[in-house]
């Protein structure tokens, strides 16, 4: 018998981002040091807004005093985080009672540790591409994964297909990396089929602030949702939180499977293997999400907005097909090519740095992401020179 989880031998060597750094590095060395622009990590470069850093300082100061200290906080977050929540949902006309709300670290710690309350050995359906989370965690779990492909033809919006059995089933609206967002009758259609089925989506809505026309920003925007669907949300794209690490998950009090409660399990599971994010951090929250506070997150995402039109706007002057940027800080581009030929590529020739798309499944294969996340100068600069990468080539080609 084996002691280790074997499964985790099972997953791919190399961590994407790692390798595009290797690559990067090396190029680096080789050509002593040419200036490199990266539109490559999804990591904000926005400062934290100046409400979330008052109120820091106004918690941090409240710790330090005797009256106003405070040691262990509850496991599922301080209730004032919580309503806050639950006002910026009910906002939208989704109304959530306060416990079926949990204040998390942020959407990637569970977004993994979600499968503790599913039995080992499910079957997983996952878009793909899409951020590699989902499937490394459901390898480590050692669970069966089957994939819903997004291509150019269903606009990279996987729907269901009734011959298709899952107990478990990821969304990512908006997506990363291909920045497709569902309308309302796609969601339905997915959140008809999974009560149909008995499936529960995972529904990750990391970024579901940049959108920018009239698309769901909740699953639970859709009828029927809470009997079948958890909710995945976080403060780092939205508000600058990366470093500062925050965010939520909704498990519906109506969720059932087997008679029963889904947020029973989940607040079970909070309360023995979690011990809350910090007050001075949900403080933080609370300012963001709260009236005022808002206003301040929506400039850093109209920054964003900025730099991603400036690249679709030298991608479409290229001819370059292109997807996203609109209502998510990430952009698709076709290369042409195998995707780390053209990162390859595009470092050499133009010392753009962005992400091949075969890092995020098969279906990224021949794509590449990149993001709006950097500075206006950066992204100017960086599109300059894209734009020359792509005119010589079409010169290259006219000859
Ligand atoms: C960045 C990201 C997250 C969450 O990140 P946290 O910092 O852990 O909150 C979740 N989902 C997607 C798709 C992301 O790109």
């Amino acid at each position: 018998m084996s002691v280790i989880n074997n499964n985790f031998l099972l997953l791919e060597r190399n961590y994407l981002f790692a390798e595009v750094a290797r690559r990067v590095k090396e190029y680096g060395i080789r050509s002593s040091g040419n200036s490199v622009i990266s539109l490559g990590i999804g990591d904000v470069t926005r400062p934290l807004p100046r409400c979330a850093v008052n109120a820091i300082e106004a918690a941090a100061a409240e710790m330090g005093r005797a009256e106003t200290f405070r040691g262990y906080g509850p496991e599922q977050g301080y209730l004032f985080l919580r309503e806050s929540i639950a006002r910026y949902y009910s906002d939208r006309d989704v109304s959530l009672d306060i416990d079926e709300i949990f204040i998390s670290d942020g959407a990637k710690s569970d977004l993994g540790n979600i499968l503790d309350i599913f039995a080992k050995g499910i079957t997983s359906l996952i878009p793909d591409p899409v951020y590699p989370v989902y499937l490394d965690t459901n390898i480590m779990a050692g669970n069966k994964v089957i994939y819903a492909e997004a291509c150019e033809d269903n606009g990279f919006l996987p729907m269901p297909d009734y011959s298709v059995r899952a107990d478990v089933i990821y969304l990512c609206s908006p997506n990363n990396p291909t920045g497709a967002v569902y309308n309302s009758a796609q969601l339905r259609a997915w959140v008809d089929y999974a009560l149909s089925v008995g499936a529960i989506i995972l529904f990750d809505a990391a970024y579901e602030r940049f959108i920018s026309g009239d698309l769901p920003h909740s699953i639970y925007e859709i009828e029927g949702a809470k009997e079948c669907a958890i909710e995945f949300c976080s403060f780092s794209k939205t508000a600058g939180f990366t470093g500062t690490r925050c965010g939520w998950t909704v498990v519906p009090d109506a969720l059932e499977k087997e008679g029963v409660k889904l947020n029973g399990l989940w607040l079970r599971r909070q309360c023995t293997k979690f011990n809350g994010v910090p007050y001075i951090v949900q403080r933080a929250a609370q300012a963001v999400i709260d009236g005022e506070g808002r206003k301040e997150i929506d400039v850093n995402i109209d920054y964003y907005r900025g730099n991603a039109e400036i690249i679709s706007a030298t991608l479409a002057d290229a001819g370059v097909p292109h997807w996203g940027g609109k209502d998510s800080p990430y952009i698709w581009l076709k290369c042409g090519c195998d995707s780390w030929d053209y990162f390859e590529r595009l470092l050499e020739s133009a010392q753009v740095v962005g992400t091949p798309g075969s890092g995020f499944g098969k279906g990224g294969q021949g794509y590449f992401r990149l993001t709006a996340f950097s500075s206006r100068d950066n992204t100017s600069e960086a599109c300059r020179r894209i734009k020359e990468f792509y005119a010589s080539i079409n010169s290259a080609y006219k000859r």
